[in-house]
């Protein structure tokens, strides 16, 4: 090892005025590089597949021609590259290994939109925490996780690995996610980098169709899809990465606007930018750049500083700064940056001391992480299935099931699926660590009552009616019946849009004839979306929307099914009654000519002539109003809760105040239960159009039957405050109105003013 040792960093301490990294991190990267040559410097750059690269990587490496390797999660694989780079390239620099740890490694937990259904931020931060355990133990040293772009298209697949609609939920929930993968320290044992994706306005995909156009505007741009972003460099996300996306004309991976100016400058992001997958080529099919030279030269203007499994900085950057294209120091701040990170992550200290720093992936670390997930892993990911889960009905207290239950019909394709539970991104799981809800059911009620088990449909998508005598027998024979529907892993995810929203294949023709039988009926739905549920609720007595759960999908339900837990699951995305009326989230503009929900009739219910007349003239769809069918932070429990009156100190407040504002919820039933606590407020009038309600705060708390508890949240400037009329964040003098309650369709609030 070449480069002096001196500044290695000793402590993870953060200064301000280098946007949170410890000024020997910085130290550390300068001094490499001055002693780097220049292809040593574009080797940092390039981030080379695993699987792809396979046979070049060690010559590569050893030739200090990679900066990183992604995809590879063989430990001893890793360990070897990792030794490589430490011993044999020139000036020893290790590699930053990365791999989509989205939402688990090993032990998979539920799918990010899930995660985010549970409102529980110390549950997801717990579940990243195992993650990256998991991960780091077969040497992976950085995730691709969290996305955070906020998602109001349930048509785009990649739903399924958002937190939902609210830039709000979507923050707190990325926030959680970094902080348990890197954790105080990132050079920890156990820790990895996160990588806070995709740059920007990904989830704006025009029409849900993935990659599509974003046309967004500033303050939208803003107010929306930058806010959790924002919130993960306040976090310290060692990492960012561009979208394959373009945004208002100008692909992410060559928007200056968007890497220069807000991130790097206006954000002072101290982190590394990635692209995303060959997306700085892919500027070439955008139309936007004319070869992979040109696209060199506008991804690294940008500011996009390692370049994923394409080689157009390789290729071409070194002609670029000869014909004085690019100034080089353009490529030593990526350089730096890149270095950075891997000193914050500790590489360099493994590279002195083995022992006592980063780990060093072995088979017998490996074992450990195993060994581990027999016991708190698995209970971690249960829990948070178990929070993922919402109940959207439960007519005549369905649920729980009856503890004297004699026999119960387990019907659907999705009852014993143990790799579609999973949901998307979950290729480093083992197929037989997933407990299915038929196998735990019937664990469950040995010795109690019969299972009776016909799939009915082999697969979701199957369209014949070859199974369903076998699952209408199940049926006929059991009390109950429980019909675990929904979709595949594979038909959410990237490139996986849909543009129907049912439940796919003969899926809803086999409920009809099973709830033509008139036994009492659970549907459980397993899918990356919201499907539309206007048809299948009312044949149902209750439905349990349980997305994909993970590794403990069949613990979980089978728990939930039985009462052995209490459903506390809410909504982070609405659920529409059409497809036609999407996109359609709680967080909407009011028009000159807004419609209230009660003055909506359904269509075919009113002659043709009174339509006018019926509506006024009004912002909505003839054939299916304007409401959804389910309204965001929906879920219900088997307890009930009750919300006193709301509670402020004052009607009026300064502008620079903190107001405060207090609730008493109650759990009036028989059971312990949690409820998801919701704040929604309204500024009635401003220089720029509101909101008609937006998520402020939330609280998830625990209850126990009867217990009574107050609950305050604090509204401080920042929750009030926009982007104004010209585009300065703050607050405005104006008028109020706060609602707490437990879904944003809330109906009593309270008003206040603030003034100077
Ligand atoms: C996805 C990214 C992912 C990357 C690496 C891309 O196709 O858009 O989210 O991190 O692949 O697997």
């Amino acid at each position: 090892v070449f480069f002096s040792t001196t500044f290695l960093p000793t402590s993870p301490g953060r200064s301000v005025a280098n946007g949170g990294v410890a000024d020997a991190h910085l130290q550390l990267a300068d001094s490499l590089l001055q002693l780097m040559t220049f292809t040593e410097k574009l080797g940092q750059l390039q981030q080379l597949d695993g699987g792809i690269s396979y046979n070049d990587l060690p010559r590569l490496i050893t030739e200090g021609k990679v900066g990183s390797v992604l995809n590879e999660v063989n430990p001893e694989r890793n360990a070897e590259y990792q030794r490589i780079a430490r011993e044999k390239s020139r000036l020893g620099i290790p590699l930053l290994i990365g791999r989509d740890v989205v939402h688990g490694f090993r032990t998979i937990f539920p799918i990010p939109l899930g995660q985010s259904a549970s409102w529980n931020t110390e549950l997801v931060r717990e579940g990243s925490r195992i993650a990256a355990e998991e991960a780091n133990a077969a040497g992976v040293n950085w995730t691709f996780a969290p996305m955070i772009d906020v998602a109001r298209d349930p048509r785009w697949g990649r739903v399924a690995e958002s937190p939902g609609e609210d830039p709000f939920l979507t923050a707190e929930m990325g926030v959680a996610m970094i902080e348990g993968f890197q954790g105080e320290d990132m050079s920890a044992p156990g820790r990895i980098a996160a990588c806070a994706k995709h740059f920007a306005a990904y989830g704006m995909a025009e029409g849900g169709r993935d990659y599509n156009s974003a046309i967004v505007g500033d303050r939208y741009l803003h107010e929306v899809y930058l806010r959790p972003f924002k919130a993960a460099v306040a976090a310290g996300a060692g990492s960012f990465m561009t979208s394959f996306n373009e945004i208002n004309d100008v692909p992410a991976s060559g928007n200056q606007y968007l890497l220069r100016d807000v991130l790097k400058q206006k954000w002072n992001y101290p982190g590394m930018v990635v692209s995303d997958w060959e997306s700085i080529t892919e500027m070439i099919a955008h139309g936007y750049s004319e070869d992979p030279k040109a696209a060199a030269l506008a991804a690294m203007k940008a500011g996009v500083d390692m370049e994923m499994t394409s080689t157009s900085y390789n290729d071409h950057l070194g002609n670029l700064i000869e014909e004085g294209k690019v100034d080089s120091k353009l490529i030593d701040d990526a350089v730096k940056r890149i270095l950075v990170l891997k000193s914050r992550l500790g590489l360099f200290q493994g590279a002195r001391s083995r022992a006592t720093r980063q780990l060093v992936p072995t088979q017998s670390r490996m074992q450990w992480a195993v060994q581990k997930q027999g016991t708190d892993y698995l209970e971690t990911a249960k829990q948070a299935a178990i929070e993922s889960v919402v109940l959207l009905k439960n007519e005549n207290q369905t649920l729980p099931l009856s503890t004297t239950l004699k026999s119960v019909a387990v019907i659907g394709p999705l009852a014993d699926a143990p790799h579609e539970q999973l949901g998307t991104w979950s290729f480093d799981s083992k197929k037989e660590d997933s407990q299915t809800p038929l196998t735990a059911l019937r664990t469950a009620l040995a010795g109690q009552a019969t299972v009776n088990y016909a799939s009915g449909l082999k697969i979701s998508r199957t369209k014949t009616d070859e199974g369903f005598a076998e699952a209408l027998a199940a049926a006929r024979a059991s009390e109950v019946v429980l019909f675990f529907a929904g979709e595949e892993a594979i038909l959410s995810g990237e490139a996986h849009s849909r543009a129907h929203l049912n439940l796919p294949g003969a899926q809803e023709e086999l409920l009809s004839q099973i709830s033509a039988l008139g036994k009492p009926v659970v549907l459980i739905i397993m899918a990356g979306r919201p499907l539309i549920l206007t048809d299948l609720l009312p044949k149902v007595d209750a439905l349990l929307y349980a997305w994909h759960p993970g590794t403990m999908a069949g613990p979980a339900l089978s728990d939930l099914l039985l009462g052995k837990a209490n459903p506390s699951g809410h909504l982070p995305i609405t659920f529409p009654r059409a497809v036609g009326q999407i996109p359609v989230y709680h967080a909407h503009k009011n028009t000159g000519r807004p419609a209230s929900a009660d003055n909506w009739v359904p269509i075919d219910s009113i002659p043709v002539q009174a339509w006018q007349t019926s509506l006024g003239n009004t912002s909505h769809y003839l054939d299916e109003g304007f409401t959804p069918l389910l309204p965001f932070g929906y879920g219900l429990s088997y307890t009930d809760f009750s919300y006193g009156p709301l509670r402020l100190e004052k009607e009026a407040y300064g502008k620079e105040e903190t107001i405060t504002v207090s609730i008493d919820v109650t759990n009036t039933g028989k059971v312990n239960g949690k409820e998801v606590v919701q704040l929604y407020l309204r500024d009635h009038f401003a220089s720029v159009t509101r909101p008609v309600r937006e998520l402020k705060a939330f609280q998830k708390i625990n209850l126990a039957a009867g217990e009574r508890r107050t609950v305050s949240f604090e509204l401080s400037p920042e929750e009030l405050s926009f982007y104004r009329d010209d585009l300065t964040y703050g607050t405005e003098t104006g008028e109020y109105t706060v609602w707490v309650g437990a879904d944003a369709g809330v109906e009593k609030g309270v008003v206040f003013r603030t003034g100077e």
